[in-house]
């Protein structure tokens, strides 16, 4: 493929040939000369659970069809999809590339808990940047999680979807006091939550904890039936998939994005969305983020576990903390001992014996034996001091915007991406696009 005789024009020296060398001039930025323009990692070691459900390959395409779009999207996972589902409108032409098979990058390894609360409780966020702005994230948070549901059920996407409630367990890190202020935070914002006392805990749930908060406006799902599901629909709509492709480089122009990619192919479009998850700009590794491992089980199908597991998401507010949820066909999924190492999690031993941890952990907590995990996987993981993900323009490059830093809500997180970034491409501002974005300093 070659670039159109105009953008080529405009771009000068930066051209398309086999090789790719651009040269550059001060005048024209460019974030990467290198091969690899976003850090490329591992995004999980060994198999994880959903890596074998049905519904998670999309048909896409080697090569696009042409070499001008209005819209590229970087990334086809779950990011990615919400992305091109919010973008494709039918007037604006919306292209998706991913280097890996599509959905086949961290979202194939989430335990897909899809919540509102955000990883920092609200009282302690409100601490950190204030609580008009703490307030508000943590209710843009939720109307995302509602309007996932809105999206999945509109979609008609087959992808194990279920609402529940988040049960938060005090933990060492947040203890009972800490829980009481935490809901009291929550109702002054408009959010509705629980305090559950020790004695209640025992006698509804059969826990053994100083107490809890209960709250509405969770989910769970299948990740990857879910991204992928969104994918096919925006694909139905016109975006156009291509995979593998991989985008290795980039230049802004008054106008326009150019990318290459790794067979030295030069596309051009209107803006440019990076969704390529932890694996961010190089450019961005300097903002106040950063990737830790994290380790999951998930147990057999028909795991013997309590009854109102099916209704309910858990957190344990410890620190390392420990999370679990069940599957619509009965397993428990089970995650945690997060650590502070970009590679810890690429190591079979810690493999084994994080499992073991996690398993005695949900052990301890349920009151119950547990079956041998049928999966266990491990993955890297990113987080930001203050639970906020970064959305938004990337600073220095015109048109081109990077969704990232994503934790533990992280698929609620995507669709807020999706919104604030849709709506800045559309020209239209969003109202809380201030709390995440680039060199805010909130972070
Ligand atoms: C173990 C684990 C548990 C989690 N649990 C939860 C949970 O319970 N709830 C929750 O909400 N979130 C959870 N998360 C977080 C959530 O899974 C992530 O936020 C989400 O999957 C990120 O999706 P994404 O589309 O941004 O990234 P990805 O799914 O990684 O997709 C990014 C894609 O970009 C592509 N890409 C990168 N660079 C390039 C390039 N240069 N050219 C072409 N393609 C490129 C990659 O190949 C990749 O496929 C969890 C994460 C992990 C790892």
């Amino acid at each position: 493929m070659q670039a159109p005789a105009q953008a080529r024009r405009r771009i000068g020296n930066f051209s398309a040939t086999p090789t790719f060398q651009p040269r550059i001039s001060a005048s024209e930025p460019v974030i990467s000369s290198s091969r690899d323009i976003t850090q490329q990692r591992q995004l999980h070691e060994s198999r994880p659970l959903w890596a074998d459900t049905p519904r998670i390959g999309i048909r896409a395409a080697h090569t696009p069809s042409k070499s001008e779009y209005d819209v590229i999207v970087v990334g086809a996972g779950i990011s990615g999809a919400l992305a091109a589902h919010a973008l494709t409108d039918g007037r604006r032409s919306v292209l998706v590339v991913d280097r890996r098979t599509p959905v086949r990058g961290s979202t194939l390894a989430s335990t897909a808990m899809i919540q509102h609360e955000i990883d920092i409780p609200l009282h302690k966020l409100a601490g950190m940047i204030g609580v008009e702005k703490a307030n508000r994230a943590w209710r843009r948070s939720a109307r995302a999680v509602e309007q996932l549901t809105r999206i999945v059920a509109d979609l008609g996407i087959s992808c194990a979807f279920e609402r529940k409630k988040t049960l938060f367990l005090a933990g060492d890190e947040y203890g009972s006091r800490a829980l009481r202020s935490e809901v009291e935070a929550r109702h002054v914002a408009g959010i509705e939550a629980d305090f559950v006392d020790a004695a209640a805990l025992g006698q509804q749930f059969g826990l053994d904890r100083t107490g809890a908060i209960l709250s509405d406006i969770s989910a769970s799902a299948n990740p990857a039936q879910m991204a992928a599901g969104i994918l096919r629909a925006a694909v139905a709509r016109g975006a156009e998939l291509v995979s593998p492709l991989e985008i290795t480089d980039l230049r802004t122009t008054g106008d326009s994005v150019f990318l290459a990619t790794a067979e030295g192919k030069i596309l051009s479009a209107g803006h440019v969305v990076f969704c390529s998850g932890y694996e961010f700009l190089k450019s961005l590794a300097q903002e106040d983020h950063s990737v830790v491992s994290t380790w999951a089980l998930a147990t057999p199908p028909g795991t013997d576990a309590p009854g109102w597991l099916k209704d309910c998401i858990v957190w344990e507010g410890a620190d390392p903390y420990l999370y679990l949820r069940s599957s619509r066909d009965g397993r428990l999924i089970v995650g945690g001992e997060d650590e502070e190492s970009e590679t810890a999690y690429a190591s079979p031993q810690k493999l084994a014996s994080k499992a073991k941890v996690i398993r005695r952990k949900a052990e301890a907590m349920l009151g119950t034996a547990l079956p041998d995990p049928e999966f266990v996987w491990a993955a890297p993981f990113g987080t930001t001091r203050t639970g906020l993900p970064l959305i938004g323009a990337v600073p220095g490059l015109d048109r081109v915007f990077a969704v990232m830093g994503f934790g533990g809500n992280g698929i609620t997180f995507s669709q807020i991406a999706a919104e604030i970034v849709s709506s800045a491409i559309s020209g239209h501002g969003d109202t809380d696009a201030d709390l995440f974005a680039f060199g805010n300093g909130a972070r």
